[in-house]
């Protein structure tokens, strides 16, 4: 296949934090450079890449130049600004495409793709103003969640409105943003797919995980997931509709609520995941490699899960428990590099093989 990479070729990666970092270290593992592209100084990535340029996404140049040092351009994040991403694209191939980061960047565009392909979602409604709020909110009813569309994560640019008489000053905290207001989901819990397309249309799926969070943060991610056979498949298939319809390549992180009436999607994230870490030591091919795989055009691995996992991110002082944590058998360790802990900063996380 002319759009094999061959071992040797370089990737380059925009994002340098511990995603970057975690996919820099598969690359090399088959025999393939990395090159990150990050504005902040000394990222994860860097203690692990071949070649990192410390550049901001509006210089030119440098986009130019790091597009022509690789061979082909990935990300860690979906928050590329869209006149980078037309520079780069120029150069080399972005995988996955532009079509998946124009959905994923917007909730309410991504939310009107999973309706239209005829995915369940939380009841949604475009919020311009005062009034569209208060009309959004008879229709969709309380409680609902008022979020950013844009440059949401981990729980931010987001606040939850019991009672209708909350509205202005939720919509005062969002201090202008454009926003979408979501009816909220009862759900009983939430898992992920992680899901992966070959640039050959073919596609492999992950063991769903089951995500616990706290303060808005992912904590824990467990295999297997609370599902019955019937949610799994489902799961698995609503997935790859997903990667279709975007003629996706790559990894990509499918959110999930399960209610008692079935599925609901919650978001999609267009790269590896957060909740996809349990793969590393739950697979023989982990989400990075698999990610590596499709967007160097290799075949995809087939995902099968050989052990049950816990995956516990350690946030903050969690790194005061190394120690205690170094000494459990079967728990791997990977740490991200981060010189300075900070509350709620994700310092590395563990992968617990379990014994039934
Ligand atoms: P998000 O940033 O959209 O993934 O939201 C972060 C977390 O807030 C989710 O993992 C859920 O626990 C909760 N959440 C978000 N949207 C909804 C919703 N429409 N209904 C219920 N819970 C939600």
């Amino acid at each position: 296949m002319a759009d094999r990479l061959s071992p040797g070729a370089t990737i380059g990666i925009l994002g340098g934090g511990q995603l970057g970092r975690m996919l820099s270290v598969a690359a090399s593992r088959l025999g393939l450079r990395c090159h990150i592209f990050e504005p902040g100084a000394a990222p994860p990535a860097e203690q692990v890449a071949e070649a990192v340029t410390t550049a901001g996404y509006d210089d030119e140049a440098a986009l130019k130049s790091f597009a022509q040092s690789v061979d082909v351009i990935t990300y860690e994040f979906e928050n590329i600004p869209t006149a980078a991403l037309d520079i780069l694209q120029d150069l080399r191939p972005i995988r996955p495409g532009r079509e998946a980061l124009r959905v994923s960047q917007d909730r309410l565009t991504e939310k009107e793709f999973l309706r239209d392909l005829g995915l369940a979602t939380a009841a949604f409604a475009d919020i311009t103003d005062a009034a569209s709020l208060r009309a959004a909110l008879a229709v969709i009813g309380t409680p609902a969640i008022l979020k950013t569309r844009r440059f949401g994560y981990d729980g931010k640019g987001q606040v939850r409105i019991e009672d209708i008489s909350q509205a202005e000053q939720a919509l005062a905290s969002l201090n202008g943003a454009p926003a979408i207001l979501e009816g909220f989901v009862p759900f009983t819990h939430e898992v992920s797919v992680i899901a992966a397309r070959g640039l050959d249309g073919a596609v492999a799926c992950f063991d769903p995980g089951e995500n616990v969070h706290r303060d808005g943060i992912l904590r824990t991610t467990t295999v297997p997931a609370q599902l019955t056979a019937g949610q799994r498949t489902d799961a698995i298939l609503l997935a790859g509709r997903i990667l279709n319809a975007l003629d996706y390549v790559g990894v990509m992180g499918v959110e999930l609520f399960v209610t008692p009436k079935g599925l609901v999607v919650n978001e999609i994230a267009p790269r590896v995941h957060n909740s996809g870490h349990w793969t590393q030591n739950g697979c023989a091919i982990d989400q990075f490699e698999q990610h590596i795989r499709a967007i160097a055009g290799w075949p995809l691995g087939d995902g099968t899960r050989h052990a049950d996992v816990q995956m516990e991110n350690l946030i903050g002082d969690d790194m005061d428990r190394l120690a205690d944590i170094a000494s459990e058998p079967e728990t791997a360790i990977h740490l991200y590099g981060k010189a300075d802990v900070k509350p709620g900063r994700k310092m590395g996380h563990v992968n617990r093989i379990v014994k039934g």
